[in-house]
């Protein structure tokens, strides 16, 4: 079995398949439906399905009104847009996933420029979905995207590396935890929350500090806002770098000049763009075993997620 836990996606349902979409037909997403698959629990849901709307159905698109975009059936011109508002509160009310995917170009799950059609029939603007607009906003934190972003090498391993973090957070506070499983989960992200954001690092360690003695929902709710904010901060080249190179001072006193020149070498060349993280990484974690340094094995960083999603092997642009 799988050491891994699984992340609970919540997702668009017809981008794994579900035969949901206006025309009855489906938008399988052959990332999320073939290898993610593998890893995660899916959380699938269609808000047009749920607002009583059948399959297939009428088209809708989102027009201006006078307070706002509108929600409207194309032809019967019928306004769903406060159906689909009491949809979406109903389904925030039951909602726990470590992250959702969004299907494109949608009215009601789109994330990134859905036209907003005027008086016209041109569109005067660009925003998100009804549905997606009211997630984004309640959890401003879960990290979201939708599957044709997620065709980029850099995006998708921002956001699976995000939504694997998020759980393994969301089952240590599900467990009865204790002061020292909360210090010692912090210590395991060391490096991968510094490749994140190391000034957010320091303050989650400052939250830390408070194990044992602040109550434990105010502890729960402190690290998560900072742990998640830190992980919604893009990861660079130059603190991957320093997180690296972290992990060289804790294994370097052990090797040789030559094996120590090899390993900076690597650093180096994935600084200059010329090989991928995963090569400084694998040389790393091969003398930190070998030379027994376990806190640096144990490093979240060398294994966010897991390795047959093959994600670390893209070269830095
Ligand atoms: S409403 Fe969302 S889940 Fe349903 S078919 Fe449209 S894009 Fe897919």
């Amino acid at each position: 079995m799988s050491p891994w836990i699984r992340p609970q996606i919540g997702v668009s349902s017809c981008l794994i398949g579900e035969p949901v979409r206006f025309n009855g037909g489906h938008s399988r997403d052959r990332f999320l439906a073939g290898e993610l698959d593998e890893h995660v629990d899916w959380v699938p849901f269609c808000p047009e399905v749920e607002a009583g709307l059948g399959t297939p159905r009428e088209t809708l698109r989102l027009e201006e009104g006078e307070h706002g975009e509108r929600l409207m059936l194309r032809k019967s011109r019928v306004d769903l847009t406060a159906t689909m508002r009491e949809v979406t509160d109903r389904r925030i009310a039951t909602l726990e996933v470590d992250g959702y995917v969004f299907k494109s170009k949608s009215p009601s799950c789109g994330i990134h420029g859905i036209p907003v059609y005027d008086a016209n029939d041109h569109p005067a603007r660009r925003t998100r979905g009804v549905f997606a607009q009211k997630i984004i906003e309640t959890y401003p934190l879960l990290p979201a995207e939708d599957e044709g972003r997620l065709n980029d090498a850099v995006l998708r391993e921002q956001f699976v590396e995000r939504i694997f973090a998020h759980a393994r957070l969301r089952v240590l506070f599900e467990t009865g935890w204790k002061p020292r499983d909360l210090v010692e989960f912090h210590s395991r992200h060391k490096m991968q929350l510094l490749a994140h954001d190391p000034e957010g690092y320091r303050a989650a360690g400052r939250v830390v500090s408070h194990a044992g003695s602040a109550p434990r929902e105010e502890l729960e709710r402190d690290y998560t806002v900072a742990f998640q904010s830190i992980m919604s901060r893009k990861s660079t080249i130059g603190r991957n770098v320093n997180a690296l190179h972290h992990c060289l001072g804790m294994v370097g006193h052990a090797l040789d000049d030559a094996r120590r020149a090899d390993l900076v070498e690597v650093i180096d060349a994935y600084q200059g763009h010329q090989v991928a993280i995963a090569v400084p990484m694998t040389l790393l974690l091969h003398h930190a075993k070998g030379e027994a340094a376990e806190y640096v094995q144990d490093q979240t960083f060398f294994a966010p997620f897991p390795a047959e999603l093959r994600l670390r092997n893209h070269v830095p642009a």
